[in-house]
């Protein structure tokens, strides 16, 4: 889009910090079942699931996850078996060599240094190994401690084009939601994001005409 353009959609819309109150309450009323897609029934469950979904669909870990929790239900179920039981287990998902390594490594941690607990700290669950930031900030929001806001490739594309953020680092992203998203609604509002780009704002054929945000986003085409 030419730069004049993109000024006066900017204009047009108004600033953000204006915006993102009726942006959070109108997506909260189109996807009340936002949720995360991942199940599990316990944080050991959630961070195991969260792990695995890396370079892989929620879809595919829950069909992996069905069989896998039966089998596995604490720390030490997962350090009890041959390395290459495990891989088998989780070949399903994908980069199955690399996830074993992180869950052996990362449930060796919990039994050493958190007695078997998953912590909800941030600082904590990025030292567990192979938790990156986004899956620490899925498993801290998830338990109900959310202390920053994930971005995924939904989020990220969202976010831009409704004007949240310039920047296309996914840590320099977060930075600009924490500054504007309310702190209540942290754990939410990635959620919200998903549902709407998987439902509403896809990625190559963003459906502007049925959007409830149409006169709050800058990048409508309506
Ligand atoms: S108006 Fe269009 S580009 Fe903006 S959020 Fe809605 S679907 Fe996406």
């Amino acid at each position: 889009m030419p730069r004049s353009f993109v000024k006066e959609a900017r204009q047009r819309v108004g600033p953000k910090s204006e915006r993102i109150g009726p942006i959070i309450e109108r997506l909260a009323i189109e996807h009340a079942d936002a949720a995360i897609a991942l199940r599990f029934r316990s944080p050991l469950e959630l961070l195991v699931s969260v792990m695995l979904s890396a370079q892989t669909t929620d879809v595919n870990v829950n069909r992996v996850t069905e069989k896998l929790f039966i089998k596995y239900h604490k720390p030490e179920d997962y350090l009890a078996v041959p390395q290459e039981e495990l891989e088998r287990d989780i070949f399903a998902t994908g980069f199955y060599r690399q996830k074993t390594k992180s869950l052996r490594g990362t449930m060796r941690m919990l039994l050493e240094e958190f007695d078997g607990e998953v912590p909800t700290r941030l600082e904590e669950l990025i030292r567990l190994p192979g938790v990156a930031r986004k899956t620490a900030n899925v498993v801290a929001a998830e338990l109900g401690e959310a202390q920053g806001v994930v971005v995924d490739t939904h989020v990220r594309r969202l976010s831009q084009r409704l004007g949240l953020t310039r920047q296309e680092d996914p840590v320099k992203i977060e930075r600009d939601l924490v500054r504007l998203v309310p702190r209540a609604d942290w754990g939410r509002f990635p959620h919200l994001l998903i549902w709407h780009g998987r439902r509403v704002c896809d990625a190559r054929r963003p459906r502007c005409e049925d959007c409830v945000l149409v006169d709050l986003c800058p990048s409508s085409r309506v």
